[in-house]
């Protein structure tokens, strides 16, 4: 026979079936059961108990009944419950009251129901006045257990028992339920069985053992409710888990002022604080406290109205604490100064406590550093770097009617600014009108990037998280909320509207992308500096640490034996220094085509590009030498100590003319209207265009081939780099250049052009009388180079995955392509899990990596190897990089501080065992020194 129910004295029973693991006891009788189950074996005061098991709600879901025997094993563990309260169920003389609780493996908080006070009918009530002597007592107990039974087990609703009780209080002018009194409570016990019927078409059942069966089957089926089933889905829980369902003996918490209720966290949740914070209301039951139904006090002020229960009640939360080693969530009940607990589990927390408990906890040696930094998610950290709205100051715009839509929260972060809705204007209102702006659109298209760059926030109102506005945005951490789409852009009218609000261009507008929300007006906003949160840096120094330490990472193909570094990517010197600030230790990817693109520079760029010969060429590009050298020179003083990694030209040239369309345009103007002054330049400009053009230009003249045909740019680029690098060098600056060749598709490449650039390195160095550290190396983003990465390896001194082209070309998409047409619908039909371009598909462009770099290290067994695509920033990308034996990750500086806390993730995942085995060795030998008797006499006597 199966067994289906554990009594609360069970725990071991449990334990055996589940073979010792705490986790495995988890799952069959839920957290809260497990919790229930631990307190009691400890000595903790929990009301007597029983527990059905998950796996009887599994069994009842397939067959829609309980399975054979359960309700025969409920039976018998009530009696077992009798006993030991020396209590009896529907008994009217003494009678036993119970509670029926759901409790999942992972708290669901909220998402299914309770119900309490089961037992009591008409019978059993009038019995327990007569023993207790309180009838206001008894009748609250018995008005909650109507309507709890009706909402969650007939689906009656609330509203007609809320009704019920407003209009009585109406009709005897009260304002609070504290005004009703012990003849009020009879009344509306009468009216709720009205309501009851009236609802139902039946009575309220006055069986106790008929509320019992009908509440379990209830909690069996709140598993599959609606907001059980969105939850799970927001939280990754599987579906198939299932419910335990927890029998409890009531404890009152509304027997008199000697009574309270009360839930507490043994740490602030939301500041991480160490002061207890917590509620109790005194004369209360259950869920008063949480519905807020009454203010509530502060739990500190209990220890004036009942001295004793509270010491108890600190000290019992301390030794939870210590024994789960993390913040707790507790509830308790003190029933006429008796304190009953009643859960306890680990506390739920926002990002900023989550970072000061792990570092608290591991300073009081709670926990390891390891474990506090295990504790904090990447995700923690990323809500901790973007500017943030105050809960309260959303709260009340959202009571002022300020609230607009919510969509999904793509990119954290607040924004207040003037809405624009192009880029255009984004851009100019902030760079010209020095404005905060926010972009509004429909949906973002690659040439909008300049205005969501230029904006403090962006909003759309279609798309999802893998849109283009969500990925640019996460890209550059611009706080962004997409897919909102309950507003209504008129982009002729240049509005937008939701409801009655109405927002025109330049008026104000908030974005929460933490959350998702959308607010007409300004919210004020705090912006986080690293620098201040200590406790992050503590944090992030420990993460630092574990993937610096030697042999973390087991090393089969001679790759490193540390974990990652994190580098950033930088093109400017003051994304350096910020990336510096943030704790990156190289730059993996410095893109030299931004410095091209600006407004001094770019006729030069067009001159040169122009000219039919190599001179014209040369004369252009000299001109352009001295500002690119005080480019990389900028960046060498920034990262000074620290490798960078620039990348010679790689766009296809037609990016640096003018758009062909806009100047056939003008040219057609000018003809009709007869100008013809300065036509004839336009038009030759026009002819060269058309000339430039390709029918697939990213697949076409870029990269190393356009070195190659034009070797003069990257000439040109090579001795900026080296002349900047000598001048920084003759300053006093460590400079270690690395020199990065895009799109390699054959070594043959890196034959032809890279002795070419070694040899003006050479020469620099040679007219500077000065020497440093430098490498060549080539781009991996191409998958033959990827395949014959043996002989690459045999030019490149260091590899780099370029993993948005990589993946662009091994799936053979497009990316915007692929965004904007088919991506999601792949999603949504489970052709691709994740969006490759968010993060490593290790089964194809991930094995094409990893044999990359086993064959690359055949070759030159200590090839420097790091990542510089997008995914660099991603933590399951990252892991996947710790994996195959990349030296670093290199990621937008905004990113830096998420992908060391990921790097360390991977390091102390994927730990070898004999590494993990030597440190627990350690840790044993100090247990044993510092905790035995013996151990410490001698060293006292020394
Ligand atoms: P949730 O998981 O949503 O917190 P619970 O099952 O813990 O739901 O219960 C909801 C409320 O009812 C809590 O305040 C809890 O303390 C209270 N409660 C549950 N069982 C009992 C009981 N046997 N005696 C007194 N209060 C109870
Ligand atoms: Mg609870
Ligand atoms: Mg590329």
């Amino acid at each position: 026979m199966n067994k289906w129910v554990y009594l609360f004295n069970e725990v071991k029973e449990v334990e055996k079936v589940s073979r010792g693991s705490w986790d495995s006891v988890k799952s069959l009788v839920g957290g809260k059961g497990a919790g229930l189950m631990d307190m009691t074996r400890a000595g903790v005061p929990v009301p007597p108990f029983f527990t059905v098991t998950t796996e009887a709600c599994n069994a009842y879901q397939k067959a829609n009944k309980f399975p054979a025997g359960m309700w025969d094993q409920e039976l018998k563990a009530l009696k077992a419950i009798e006993k030991a309260t020396g209590k009896k169920f529907g008994d009217a003389k003494n009678p036993l009251l119970v509670s029926c609780r759901s409790g999942a493996k992972f708290s669901m908080p909220g998402m299914m129901d309770t119900i309490l006070n089961i037992g009591l009918t008409d019978k059993v009530a009038e019995g327990m006045v007569k023993a207790t002597g309180n009838t206001r007592f008894v009748y609250d107990s018995y008005r909650r257990l109507i309507e709890m039974f009706g909402s969650v087990v007939m689906d009656t609703g609330d509203e007609v028992f809320e009704h019920a009780l407003e209009s009585y209080k109406a009709e005897k002018g009260y304002k609070n339920d504290t005004d009703m009194q012990a003849e009020d409570w009879v009344a509306i016990v009468e009216k709720f069985k009205v309501a009851y019927k009236s609802k139902t078409g039946e009575d309220f059942p006055q069986d106790p053992f008929k509320q019992l069966e009908l509440s379990t089957e209830a909690v069996f089926r709140s598993w599959n409710g609606k907001r059980a089933v969105d939850y799970r889905n927001k939280e990754k829980i599987s579906h198939t888990l299932g419910t335990a369902v927890n029998i409890c003996t009531m404890a009152f918490g509304n027997m008199g002022d000697d009574s309270a209720t009360g839930v507490a966290f043994t740490r602030n949740p939301s500041t991480g604080d160490s002061l207890m914070m917590g509620e109790y209301l005194i004369n209360a039951q259950g869920e008063d406290v949480v519905a807020g139904i009454r203010n509530a006090d502060p739990i500190q002020n209990l220890v004036n109205q009942m001295p004793k229960a509270y010491k108890q009640f600190m000290d019992i939360t301390a030794k939870l604490e210590k024994h789960y080693h993390d913040m707790q969530d507790v509830e308790f009940t003190i029933e006429r100064g008796k304190l009953w607990m009643l859960q306890t589990r680990i506390g739920k927390r926002t990002a900023k406590a989550a970072v000061k408990m792990a570092v608290d906890m591991a300073n009081e040696k709670l926990i390891t550093k390891e474990e506090a930094v295990k504790r904090v998610t990447p995700e923690n950290v990323d809500a901790l770097l973007h500017p943030q709205f105050d809960d309260s100051a959303m709260n009340q715009a959202e009571k002022d009617g300020h609230f607009v839509a919510k969509g999904v929260n793509a990119s954290p972060g607040a924004a207040v600014g003037q809405i624009y809705f192009d880029a255009d204007m984004a851009e100019k209102m902030a760079k010209e009108g020095k404005q905060d702006t926010i972009m509004v659109r429909p949906f973002t298209k690659p040439d909008d990037v300049h205005g969501m760059i230029a904006s403090k926030g962006v909003l759309t109102s279609e798309g999802g998280a893998t849109s283009h506005a969500a990925v640019v945005a996460r890209q550059f951490g611009i706080p962004c909320v997409v897919g909102a789409s309950a507003i209504k852009i008129d982009l002729e009218k240049r509005v937008m509207n939701v409801g009655e609000i109405t927002l025109k261009e330049g008026d104000w507008i908030s974005v929460d992308g933490t959350t998702g929300k959308v607010f007409a007006g300004k919210i004020p906003t705090s912006e986080p500096s690293l620098e201040e949160q200590t406790d992050l840096l503590t944090l992030l120094n420990w993460a630092d640490e574990i993937s610096a330490r030697k042999n973390i990472r087991s090393a089969p193909n001679g790759g490193p034996t540390r974990g990652l570094q994190v580098w950033a990517n930088a093109d400017y010197p003051k994304d350096a220094r910020r990336a510096r600030s943030y704790g990156a230790v190289g730059i993996g990817l410095c893109r030299t085509e931004h410095m091209f693109f600006e407004p001094e520079r770019l006729p030069i760029v067009q001159e040169m590009i122009l000219s039919e010969t190599s001179d014209g060429r040369t004369a252009a590009l000299n001109k352009l030498l001295p500002t690119q050298r005080k480019d990389f020179d900028g960046l060498f003083e920034a990262m000074d100590g620290y490798p960078v990694i620039i990348r010679l030209i790689d766009p296809p040239l037609h990016e640096f003319m003018p758009d062909e369309e806009a100047l056939l345009e003008e040219v057609i103007t000018m003809r009709v209207k007869g100008q013809t002054d300065g036509l004839k330049a336009k038009e030759d400009l026009l002819e060269s265009i058309k000339g430039m053009h390709e029918s697939n230009p990213m697949m076409g003249l870029r990269g190393v081939r356009l070195s190659i045909v034009m070797p003069e740019i990257v000439e040109m680029q090579v001795r900026a780099i080296f002349e900047a690098a000598a001048d920084c060098t003759l300053r006093g600056i460590v400079v270690k250049p690395e020199v990065m060749i895009p799109l390699t598709g054959t070594v043959k490449e890196l034959e032809w052009i890279q002795p070419r650039l070694l040899r003006i390195a050479s020469a620099v160095m040679a007219e500077k009388k000065i020497k440093f550290e430098y490498k060549f190396g080539t781009m991996i983003e191409i998958p033959r180079a990827a395949v014959t990465a043996q002989e690459v390896a045999k030019q490149a001194e260091f590899f780099s995955f370029g993993t948005n082209d990589l993946t662009q070309m091994t799936y053979g998409y497009s990316r915007d392509d692929a965004e904007r047409n088919f991506l999601i619908t792949y999603q949504e039909q489970g052709i691709l899990g994740t969006n490759p371009f968010q993060t490593i598909d290790r089964e194809g462009v991930g094995k094409l990596m990893q044999w990359a770099i086993d064959e690359g290290r055949k070759t030159r067994p200590n090839l420097e190897v790091g990542i510089c695509g997008e995914h660099g920033g991603d933590p399951n990308s990252i892991e996947w990089c710790h994996m195959i034996g990349n030296n670093y990750v290199s990621c937008s500086p905004f990113r830096v501080p998420i992908a060391r806390l990921a790097a360390a993730h991977a390091a102390l995942k994927h730990q070898p065992v004999v590494a993990k085995k030597a440190v627990a060795k350690k840790a044993v030998a100090k247990k044993v020194v510092t905790s035995s008797p013996k151990g410490k006499k001698v060293a006292k006597k020394k």
